[in-house]
């Protein structure tokens, strides 16, 4: 082949319409259906040729048809009418100005992958949809933040389905021309390019700007002359096996993300770590201000007071642990230059399980605030940590939740928003986070409910037939193979979607465990059933590919032909669609190794019913009224002993709950059903929105991180000097606080309503009184410990020696089998949380 340039231009948008092109550089579009609609009539077939993808489509579109279209009085009524909506939205009041007035906050936001809509295909899975979905609520809301994340030039990867029925990766290269993004400039024009010192080399990064709304967000992308052949691909996938390429896309992530903030004078106050990829962003900002002079120490202070951590993973062996040696190759030459002490640095990274350097723990042991992703992984993400809070009570644990939500308005198919909008009311969009509002679902009519639903299910069943033809066609299948395959995609058969990545923990093939009941099952005459698949396993899952090749060899088998059926090529326009349109979503993780899941609160609020085990955010949705549990959620023995009962509990809810409630109808409507669908409406869809999440973010951490950076960095950062030296102090004489014993007093009869006192001297060493807490905990005595026990502070009341204090304080009785402990740790007003320092001493009662 020979060389070529290529050049892409945008036709000539009429004046009148020329707003045209800024609704296609926003993605605002992809949340407002009115504005898919627009282009839509432009051109029907190429904006879905286009991928709804409007630079590509725009790019594509005959001149007549916007010549024509300028002089079309239905279009334009469409477009002023567009036009003012996205004005409006734009510059509308916000959520953040009404409760925040004055603020002048700016959250930067990492992420190794983004999701925000399938013209832009940097994402693999929940990880980046959620992140698409922050920055989309962060915009409703009118906080201010950017995202930071890797333009990967390749994507992730396109899946087809050969004839035997193996997963086949095809990688094609994005063309960022066509995309709904452009460079970087600064104001005088000049692109953005920054450089990062890679190991006897500098790698040049040129920055990419995306519009979400009222947002930008940021992509990172080393696909240029100016870089070696081998430095170019650095950024072109997503989640490669490689260490050196993976830990030199968290450098670029990490360090150039800071760094081309900088270059574009974009200054946040506080810096959130979505999942530890991004945690390097530590390392370059006590970086920098190690060579304005700080400290190391102090540095680290001023970077953590800032930074918010949300981990999204389960299990250790999810978590990014990079050998030593490769972080000494990649650090080695940096460490001096930058001030950086190696040895503290690691250690505090040092995960000694797996013998490495622990992203996670860099970036939860730097961040004032870590949170997990659902009450559930919380608790798992605790156990995870567990070690580095040794003798700290699990619930007192400085590790929280904020559970995911997602973008309703995304999500949420334009026949549902039509009906929300006449039934909960014109501002029903404002009113996503209140529940009063969802009560209205009850209002509508059983038969519109229904009708709306049949119409969605109808879209996916039609675009399913494509997916399912085109396969088969590629792969020299008849037209009566075809035919047999597609022959119950009707709008009265029950249809059960799966749609997720094919991680094996996700249990795609939990029904086959007995295929003699699937195939009774699914074949019915009378309810017959069709099962949908759809996902990608990672080009690396050997396990996860087996299980696609084993759905489809079930798909050709005679007992399941038209069943079970499985569409290849899972990305977010699949997902909205099978999401929208399926009757039941089936979820099946093994507990407790989803950390969220979102794509069940996609389908609630569109009527679609969850089906899911009792794992991530579907254990604090589910009411038993509106959905479906799957098993027990408890450890297991043995995997294999978990899958029995999942798969046997699964079966039964199908057989004598699902089907037959589907089945059932009173003059033609499944009545039970639709009322299922309203109790899900009512109930999930309110919580389970970024804009709750969201705003949790916001009150819970980066209103307070915003207000421990101004703190921490006044006065020439005297706060942050003396919280370092106190805790140096602290680390230093921890060990040689000693209480002596304990005296209860005993000359009252213990009844309920009496006090005991209680008076413990304590030998505080070098400490001060004032900073610690000397403390009783008093509660009922449950599993040997102490159930939600209340603290009660002693006082010391006198000085009996030097550094001798005696401690007093007392304890309301109350009837009932109660205990309490004494314990001491530290007191400092600054620390973001009581165990900012894992300290804690607990006092010997015998
Ligand atoms: C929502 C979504 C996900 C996340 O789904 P879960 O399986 O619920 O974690 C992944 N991929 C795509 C394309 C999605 O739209």
């Amino acid at each position: 082949m020979y060389p070529f340039r290529t050049i892409s231009l945008l036709p000539e948008i009429p004046k009148r319409i020329s707003g045209l092109s800024k609704l296609a550089y926003n993605l605002w579009f992809s949340w407002h259906p009115e504005t898919q609609a627009l282009f839509a009539y432009l051109d029907v077939d190429l904006w879905k040729q286009a991928d709804n993808n409007p630079v590509e489509f725009l790019l594509n579109i005959k001149q007549e048809k916007l010549q024509s279209a300028s002089n079309d009085q239905v279009f334009l009524n469409m477009y002023d009418k567009v036009m003012l909506d996205f004005a409006t939205y734009l510059q509308g009041s916000t959520w953040y100005e009404k409760n925040y007035p004055g603020h002048e906050d700016l959250i930067a936001y990492f992420s190794a992958e983004f999701g925000i809509h399938e013209s832009t295909p940097i994402y693999s899975g929940g990880l980046g949809l959620l992140a698409g979905d922050h920055c989309k609520a962060a915009s409703d809301l009118g906080i201010p933040l950017v995202g930071v994340g890797i333009l990967y030039k390749q994507g992730y990867f396109c899946q087809q389905i050969n004839g035997e029925g193996w997963q086949e990766v095809h990688n094609s290269s994005l063309d960022p021309s066509q995309m709904p993004i452009k460079p970087a400039c600064l104001p005088n024009g000049q692109e953005v390019i920054i450089t990062l010192e890679f190991p006897e080399r500098l790698v040049y990064v040129k920055v990419w700007e995306q519009n979400i709304g009222r947002i930008k967000n940021y992509y990172l992308d080393t696909d240029l002359a100016l870089n070696s052949p081998h430095d170019r691909l650095l950024t072109s996938k997503l989640y490669i096996g490689d260490q050196s390429i993976r830990l030199s896309q968290e450098i670029i992530l990490g360090f150039g993300g800071v760094k081309a903030l900088r270059a574009l004078n974009i200054s946040p106050n506080v810096w959130h770590i979505n999942e530890g990829h991004a945690a390097f962003v530590i390392v370059q900002r006590i970086r920098e201000l190690v060579q304005k002079g700080l400290d190391f120490p102090t540095a680290c202070e001023v970077v953590k007071a800032n930074t918010i951590f949300t981990t999204h993973t389960p299990v250790p062996a999810g978590h990014d642990v990079f050998n030593v040696e490769m972080i000494d190759h990649y650090f080695g030459h940096l460490y001096e230059k930058i001030g950086i002490n190696r040895d503290s640095l690691i250690s505090l990274c040092w995960d000694s399980q797996r013998n490495g350097f622990n992203m996670s723990k860099l970036a939860l042991n730097y961040s004032s605030f870590v949170n997990g992703v659902s009450k559930i992984h919380c608790q798992s993400t605790k156990k995870i940590f567990a070690d580095l809070y040794a003798d700290i009570p699990f619930s007192e644990m400085p590790i929280h939740y904020i559970t995911n939500g997602i973008h309703t308005t995304s999500w949420t198919a334009t026949e549902m928003q039509q009906l929300f909008q006449k039934h909960l009311g014109s501002d029903w969009i404002k009113n996503i986070t209140q529940a009063k509002q969802w009560r209205k679902v009850y209002d509508i009519p059983d038969e519109e409910l229904w009708q709306a639903h049949l119409l969605l299910k109808e879209k996916l069943l039609a675009f399913a037939r494509e997916n399912i033809l085109n396969r088969l066609n590629r792969n020299f299948e008849t037209a009566e193979v075809g035919k047999r395959y597609t022959a119950y995609l009707k709008k009265d058969t029950l249809l059960i979607c799966f749609a997720r990545r094919f991680a094996t923990y996700k249990r795609a093939t939990l029904l086959l465990r007995d295929k003699e009941r699937l195939a009774k099952l699914v074949n019915n005459p009378q309810q017959p059933v069709v099962i949908m698949f759809a996902g990608k396993a990672h080009p690396e899952d050997r396990p996860g590919q087996q299980m696609i090749k084993q759905l489809c060899d079930l798909e050709k088998d005679p007992r399941f032909q038209g069943k079970i059926l499985f569409l290849e090529n899972y990305d977010i326009n699949l997902a909205r669609h099978l999401v929208q349109g399926a009757d039941v979503l089936l979820n099946t993780p093994r507990y407790p190794l989803e950390a969220s899941g979102t794509s069940g609160q996609k389908a609630a609020v569109n009527g679609v019913i969850n089906c899911s085990t009792l794992d991530g955010w579907w254990p604090e949705a589910y009411n038993g009224q509106n959905g479906f549990g799957i098993g027990i959620a408890k450890l297991y023995p043995s995997e294999d002993l978990q899958d029995q009962e999942d798969v046997s509990s699964l079966f039964e809810l199908l057989e004598q709950n699902i089907i037959p409630s589907y089945y059932e109808r009173i003059n033609g409507l499944p009545i039970g059903w639709i009322n299922l669908m309203k109790n899900c409406l009512a109930t999930i869809p309110w919580y389970f929105s970024t804009l709750r999440m969201v705003k949790e973010y916001y009150t819970h951490y980066y209103l307070k991180a915003a207000q421990r950076e101004k703190e921490f960095t006044a006065n020439n950062f005297l706060k942050a000097k003396e919280q370092q030296q106190f805790k140096e102090r602290l680390l230093a004489n921890w060990a040689n606080i000693e209480s002596l014993k304990v005296q209860v007093n005993t000359t009252d009869l213990l009844a309920a309503g009496k006090k005991l006192e209680l008076t413990v001297p304590v030998k505080l060493g070098q400490l001060k009184p004032q900073e610690v807490i000397v403390e009783i905990l008093y509660g009922k005595v449950q599993n040997q410990s102490l159930e939600n026990p209340q603290l009660i502070p002693m006082n010391s009341v006198q000085e009996m020696e030097p550094q001798l204090f005696l401690y007093k304080g007392s304890i309301n009785l109350t009837s009932g089998t109660s205990g309490y402990a004494l314990r001491i740790r530290p007191n400092s007003i600054n620390f973001a949380h009581p165990f900012e320092l894992p300290l804690i001493k607990w006092i010997n009662l015998t």
